[in-house]
Order: C-alpha cells, then sequence, then structure tokens
C-alpha cells in the first residue's frame, strides 16, 4: 500500500508484510492504528486498521508463541 507524509506529502510505500506486521501489533496491542516513521522527515503517519485491512484482505493473526505442528 501507499500513503502519502502528512508533513512533506513523500508518498511512502509499505509493503504487504510492513502491512501484515502492522496489523499484528494493532491486533496484539488493542489499537486502532498504527505509526508509520516518513523515511524523509520522520514524521509519524498514523494508519488507522480499516486502512491496513484493505490492502490486506486475507491478514489473519497468528499468535507467535504458537507453534504449528506440521502434519505429514
Ligand atoms: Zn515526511
Amino acid at each position: 500500500m501507499q500513503i502519502r507524509c502528512y508533513n512533506c506529502k513523500m508518498p511512502i510505500s509499505i509493503g504487504r508484510a510492513s502491512v501484515d506486521q502492522a496489523l499484528n501489533s494493532i491486533h496484539e496491542e488493542d489499537l486502532s492504528h498504527f505509526d508509520f516513521r516518513c523515511p524523509k522527515c520522520k514524521k509519524t503517519n498514523k494508519v488507522s486498521k480499516e486502512q491496513l485491512l484493505h490492502a490486506s484482505p486475507s491478514w489473519e493473526y497468528e499468535p507467535p508463541k504458537e507453534k504449528k505442528k506440521e502434519a505429514k
């Protein structure tokens, strides 16, 4: 997904992996948004959970503690 920095208007592209990571953090910490830092001016840009879900509709929370057993 791509956002635009509210401060310097620079487009910031956020990779799918980062979007998923942000959604995991939101889920774990019960947040309504995630802060992405602008690489240019270092200002924090808030991206809502809705926006992130829109960018990664197939995201599902996977608890990091729970190890999946591989059934073979
Ligand atoms: Zn900026």
